[in-house]
């Protein structure tokens, strides 16, 4: 099997009523990668994931499939296959005939199907339930029978709607694992839809972060993670504590912010200028007890959750704010619970971001 790249060129969806659920978009996935649409419900992640395959036609723009214009191309048509969160398994039917199931129409022998059936169940683990039926396996092992059935048709490009969010947590975390090792092993470009930080981040190559019909951000788990472009990816992907301000002053990268809670530095790697609005992003593994930091406040400790390796404090500033800390259990020393202390953080570990939408362009920071 061989991945292949898909390209959106400034594809828009507006739906029959009138309604654009995604906004003017250019998205490359490449070949052979993981790539995760990240973002809430409703963003337009799944309209994005029809179009590529083929049951809505973008209103603008094209979708290109290892360099290929996809106009007027069906779903049947398309070198895709498609996996639901609601995946239908013939009951009936063996587990090996349900894996064959869309070779049968393609006119492949019997023979060929058990044997290709056999090799997609060995490559998901199952070559041993070939021929039980559908009820007699568990939710994790049911997905990944539709897995390698999607895989029989010999995919370039998988897409996978929120194909784990009807299993419990325990097997959700498991078959992230194992949906990684499918791709890697088959080498089949996965698009994968979810609206759970968790997934995208512990499973993909890169993510594209969407909200409201647009694309805010593509990156790296690392990037989209530790280098958010807009407010709304800083707050969606990961905790982030926030100060809403103004900045009163810009230099060599770094923001000053003016919030009611006190004055701050950050970085400021999206052309923020004195006067914008802005908030202050800190992650609550950057937030230290003392006062040996170049941003610091008076908080008070209301709550101390153990969770093992970590510890989670909540806290609230002198000025009424509340924040979260997260610090390793190695050696740390505790705050006072009921007195005031001193917190912090430095300016390199925080970030100043517009409150808006999508943050400037890179042409216009550097304008
Ligand atoms: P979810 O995770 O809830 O599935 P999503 O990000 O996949 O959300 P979409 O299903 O792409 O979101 O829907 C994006 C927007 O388009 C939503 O506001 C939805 O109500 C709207 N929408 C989806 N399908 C249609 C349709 N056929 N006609 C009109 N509006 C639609």
């Amino acid at each position: 099997m061989h991945g292949k790249d898909v390209r959106l060129e400034g594809v828009s969806i507006t739906y029959p009523n009138g309604f654009t659920a995604v906004q003017p978009t250019d998205l490359e996935v490449r070949a052979a990668e993981f790539f995760s649409i990240l973002g809430p419900s409703g963003c337009g992640k799944t309209t994005i994931l029809r179009t590529v395959s083929g049951f809505v036609e973008p209103t603008a723009g094209r979708v290109l499939i290892g360099g290929e214009d996809q106009a007027g191309i069906g779903p049947n048509k398309r070198p895709t296959a498609l996996i639901f969160q609601n995946l239908a398994l013939f009951p009936l039917m063996k587990i090996w005939e349900n894996v064959a199931f869309g070779l049968e129409a393609r006119g492949v022998s019997r023979r060929a199907r058990r044997a290709k059936a056999e090799e997609l169940l060995s490559l998901v683990a199952l070559a041993d339930q070939a021929d039980k039926t559908p009820g007699e396996l568990s939710g994790g092992q049911r997905q990944r029978v539709a897995i390698a059935r999607a895989l029989a048709v010999e995919p370039a490009v998988l897409l996978l709607d929120e194909p784990l969010s009807a299993l419990d947590l325990k097997l959700r975390q498991h078959m992230r694992a194992e949906l990684r090792a499918i791709q890697q092993k088959t080498g089949v470009t996965f698009i994968y839809i979810t609206h759970d930080q968790g997934e995208a981040l512990t499973m993909s190559d890169r993510i594209a972060v969407m909200n409201n019909g647009v694309v805010e951000q593509v990156g790296t788990g690392d990037d989209v993670y530790a280098a958010p472009t807009s407010a709304f990816v800083a707050s969606f992907v990961g905790e982030a504590n926030q100060f809403p301000g103004r900045i009163t002053a810009t230099e060599g990268g770094m923001a000053q912010i003016e919030t009611a809670h006190g004055q701050f530095t950050g970085r400021n790697t999206t052309g923020l200028r004195e006067g914008d609005a802005a908030i202050l992003f800190v992650r609550p593994e950057r937030l230290g007890f003392g006062g040996d930091f170049s941003n610091t406040l008076h908080a008070r400790m209301e709550r101390r959750d153990l969770e093992g390796a970590f510890v989670n404090y909540a806290l609230r500033t002198d000025t009424g704010h509340s924040l979260m800390m997260h610090q390793t259990n190695a050696g740390m020393t505790t705050a006072p619970s009921d007195s005031v202390t001193r917190i912090g953080f430095d300016a390199d570990s925080a970030l100043v971001l517009p409150e808006g939408p999508v943050a400037r362009t890179g042409a216009e920071i550097a304008a």
